[in-house]
């Protein structure tokens, strides 16, 4: 059982970061925020998929009148992303949006006061961080030649010196309702820098690993990088960064949590990686199955399904799956709660295990 790093709990809209909430998962908004038609299709589809919060990139005026009319087709938390811009910040605040996104180190002292007195009047949090580029800007820091990684002067330790003394900058404007970011795009890096904040603060923290890439590469630095630190108890939003549809993010993430066992939504697969021994084409099988979860509206679901791929190791596997299937010659056995019950045709698994699931479902535990 993970013991999680006990933070202050920041209220974001509907919702709550740290503290007792659930591990929150948050994605990106991939097409311009004047597109209002475009970006409230695009949140809905991420609403379906599991998302909890969006983010959405405000760059002009145009933006701020589209973002008025969003906010009010949504009920999903809303993430203004305000790069350096003060009278983005404030107007993004006075269209409704949850939240606001910004890198003080990019922005002058007398904007920052009053996004956080417009903020504070209006009860939003704003999520402040530092990335490894942001670094340079710290006048206090050596320059980056003499740093190492993590040792004292290195990168993680310039991350955690800058977002430090923004978050006192902030408390001395009576300001707490933070939530904090330290990015880099080395796992190392973002790990080592996590802990040190972790020591040093109680505020809720925004994983994920920044510019992560896409495809199995971008899938491996994100889950190495946020699920080491969740592991740790450390995190309480996450978002995996992949130059990717942003569904595809939501899809990670939920993975991430629930391969931790830290929160479910769909059901486990268990499949064997197949050997001489195999007689049926279980790839295909295990994928035409996955994919066809993906439509089921069941979730959460704790269900655990075995797919094996023969008779020494499948029956064990299937027997302690809640569904599980057993390959035999061009066919499989099917076991439902531990208990053989027929014979199914090579051709009919996919099938025959999607109803099975199905019905099982109605049934299942619905913890999240
Ligand atoms: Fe091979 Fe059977 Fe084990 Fe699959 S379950 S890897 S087919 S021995």
């Amino acid at each position: 059982m993970i013991k999680r790093r006990k933070t202050r709990k920041v209220k974001l809209g509907n919702l709550f970061i740290g503290g007792d909430a659930p591990i929150l998962i948050q994605s990106m908004v991939k097409v311009p925020t004047s597109d209002t038609r475009k970006v409230i299709s695009q949140i809905r589809r991420l609403e379906e998929c599991g998302c909890e919060a969006v983010r959405l990139a405000i760059t002009d005026a145009e933006d701020i009148s589209s973002l008025k009319k969003i906010k009010k087709s949504t009920k999903i938390p809303l993430i203004a992303d305000i790069q350096f811009h003060t009278s983005l910040a404030l107007k993004s605040i006075e269209a409704g949006v949850d939240k606001i996104r910004l890198n003080p180190g990019n922005m002058k002292k007398k904007g920052l006061k009053e996004i956080a007195h417009l903020a504070k009047e209006r009860g939003i949090p704003l999520r402040i961080g530092a990335n490894s580029g942001s670094i340079d800007l710290h006048p206090h820091l050596p320059p980056p030649p003499s740093r190492g990684r993590n040792e004292e002067g290195g990168i993680a330790f310039s991350l955690v010196k800058l977002v430090d003394d923004w978050v006192k900058f902030f408390e001395d404007l009576g300001f707490f309702e933070l939530v904090l970011s330290l990015k880099t795009t080395a796992v190392e890096e973002i790990i080592s820098a996590y802990r040190m904040m972790a020591k040093r603060c109680d505020y809720p923290f925004h994983l994920g690993i920044t510019e992560a890439g896409m495809g199995r590469d971008a899938v491996i630095k994100s889950s190495l990088g946020i699920g080491i630190l969740l592991q740790e108890g450390i995190g309480d939003t996450i978002r995996v960064s992949l130059t990717e549809a942003p569904e595809e993010e939501v899809r990670v993430a939920q993975e991430i949590l629930q391969s931790l066992g830290i929160r479910s939504f769909y059901p486990e697969i268990i499949s064997c990686p197949t050997c001489g021994r195999c007689e049926i084409d279980l790839p295909k099988i295990v994928k035409e199955v996955k994919k066809k979860l993906l439509t089921f509206n069941f979730k959460p679901s704790t269900l655990k399904i075995a797919i094996m791929g023969c008779v020494v190791n499948g029956p064990g596997e299937a027997k302690q799956a809640d569904i599980g299937i057993a390959g035999g010659k061009k066919n499989g056995l099917l076991f439902k709660k531990g208990k053989p019950v027929r014979k199914i045709k090579e051709a009919n698994l996919v099938e025959e295990l999607l109803k099975e699931i199905k019905e099982l479902s109605t049934t299942a535990d619905t913890r999240r």
